[in-house]
């Protein structure tokens, strides 16, 4: 089965990743995409699957304050930890964070390969290694990649994750360059 040309192989990428349109105000570092990360992952024959961008969904663009853009970013990723740590936005995340094991185990169950997830160091949502709490970068997930691992907790799938910044265009580079070297 599914014996065409397709490399059976994905990895699961954060949305800005894919589309800087998504990011908090006065935070995007490429009019579009960051191009050299997405081109490494097309290069080695790995399909994409885009995450939702959970700031977007709960709280929009303005991220629920226009002004938003004014306060140091450290504060205003707390600001909007807080809001995504409310009980109806934490709910509609963990649906998406199911949908998420739902795919890989779909794909895991014909034989793919889910080489694991690339996240966004210091966000309060996105991120892997480090995050944003108490208006300081902190180690620890972002609040949708906790629950994301939940998920896969839950149902038995390990999930390889690693985070880069959009910032540290080379840092980020080498790290997923290992990263699929390690997975593929
Ligand atoms: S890091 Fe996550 S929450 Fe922030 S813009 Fe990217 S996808 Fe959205």
């Amino acid at each position: 089965m599914f014996d065409d040309h397709r490399s059976k192989k994905v990895i699961i990428v954060a949305h800005c990743l894919l589309n800087q349109n998504a990011i908090s105000d006065g935070t995007a570092d490429y009019p579009g995409q960051f191009t050299e990360l997405i081109d490494l992952i097309l290069a080695n024959q790995i399909g994409l699957i885009q995450l939702p961008c959970p700031e977007l969904i709960c709280l929009g663009l303005e991220r629920n304050d226009p002004q938003g853009v004014k306060r140091p970013i450290l504060q205003e990723n707390t600001r909007i930890r807080g809001l995504l740590c409310q009980v109806n936005n934490l709910e509609r995340l963990q649906d998406k964070a199911q949908e998420l094991v739902t795919q890989i185990e779909e794909y895991r169950g014909h034989a793919f390969q889910v080489l694991g997830l690339i996240g966004v160091n210091r966000s309060p949502s996105c991120g892997v290694e480090t995050t944003t709490k108490g208006n300081k970068e902190v180690n620890g997930p972002g609040v949708f990649i906790e629950l994301i691992s939940e998920a896969c907790r839950k149902k038995g799938q390990a999930l390889k994750m690693i985070g880069v910044k959009t910032s540290q265009k080379d840092e980020a580079i080498k790290i997923v360059c290992k990263f699929i070297e390690e997975t593929n």
